[in-house]
């Protein structure tokens, strides 16, 4: 079911997530658009989730975002009351008690575990959206396990010290009890600067032609059932609940949106066995998180391989 409807207010909106959000002109929505947008919504009941770009936006369209409850997704350079701040780089000031989003590569991160582990004494949360997944390779196992233990250790001691922070790679899994994915074009659609719709934004910046209707024809997602997780033979059985299950990133990488990739899929289990390893180092320092499920122990890293134990 549609629950949420995010709004590109700008083509140079920042980005959230695994996309590039690669233009550099000015596009504003039309305000117009924009109004239609927000009426859309109420009418389909929709939580609304605008993202900004980084210059200020004229004073009628303020009016207009602020005719509904919403979320405001802005970077940093902008970011005065925002709900979620996206950060431009390592270097940044982080609010005091901010929910965050950083951009990194694998090696960026590994770089940067003591940045984040001050970050966290500062904010409430921080999620890390890791830039090059597609290109991560078996043979980089064994160095993002070292980035996660590494984190782990940073995370054990916020604890110890009576202090606590979310970190979406260590923290989501130990909350939850079933799936908690992205659901891009089955629980939330995007609303992009030209008017039209699209799955999420990485598909408008790819290619604007992947639309899915607009304001006036109205929202046309073909056999919606094939992006839904009850439709996905191999993630409806997996327990990493935390995976984002990138529909975007699978399209590109398996040329279905429904079927994950190997990079994804183990990327995936290593954050879940590090959530593990966090949860058992908790334990033993008697540290209980309201909430907390047990991880099961497990070695496979990729689900695809163990597809014979669900026939
Ligand atoms: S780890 Fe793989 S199988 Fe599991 S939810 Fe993520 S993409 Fe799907």
């Amino acid at each position: 079911m549609l629950t949420y409807l995010i709004i590109l207010l700008d083509d140079t909106s920042v980005s959230y997530c695994h996309y590039e959000a690669n233009c550099k002109e000015r596009r504003l929505i039309n305000i117009d658009d924009l109004k239609a947008g927000i009426m859309f919504a109420m009418k389909e009941n929709l939580n609304v989730q605008f993202v900004y770009p980084d210059n200020e936006l004229p004073a009628a369209y303020l009016e207009a975002i602020d005719s509904i409850d919403h979320t405001d997704i802005k970077p940093i350079a902008n970011g005065n009351g925002a709900d979620v701040v996206v950060l431009g780089g390592w270097d940044d000031e982080v609010p005091e008690g901010a929910t965050c989003i950083i951009h990194s590569s694998f090696d960026d991160l590994d770089g940067h575990v003591a940045t984040i582990n001050g970050w966290l004494r500062r904010m409430t949360r921080l999620n890390v959206v890791l830039t090059d997944v597609d290109k991560f390779k078996d043979s980089d196992i064994d160095c993002y396990k070292k980035t996660l233990d590494a984190l782990v250790d940073g995370m054990v001691e916020l604890f110890q010290q009576g202090r606590s922070a979310q970190l979406n790679l260590l923290t989501d899994r130990l909350m939850l009890a079933e799936m908690n994915n992205c659901r891009a074009g089955d629980s939330n659609v995007t609303l992009a600067p030209n008017g039209k719709f699209y799955l999420c934004p990485a598909f408008y910046y790819e290619d604007e032609k992947q639309s899915l209707g607009d304001l006036k024809s109205g929202l046309d997602i073909k056999n919606p059932q094939l992006l839904r997780l009850d439709h996905s033979p191999i993630c409806r059985q997996c327990d990493a609940y935390q995976c984002r299950r990138c529909i975007w990133m699978n399209q590109r990488l398996t040329m279905d949106a429904n079927t994950p990739s190997h990079q994804q899929c183990v990327v995936a289990h290593l954050e879940r066995n590090a959530s593990r390893e966090l949860q058992l180092r908790l334990d033993e320092a008697g540290i209980r998180l309201t909430d907390s499920r047990p991880i099961e122990e497990m070695t496979e890293l990729d689900p695809f391989n163990i597809v014979n134990r669900w026939k």
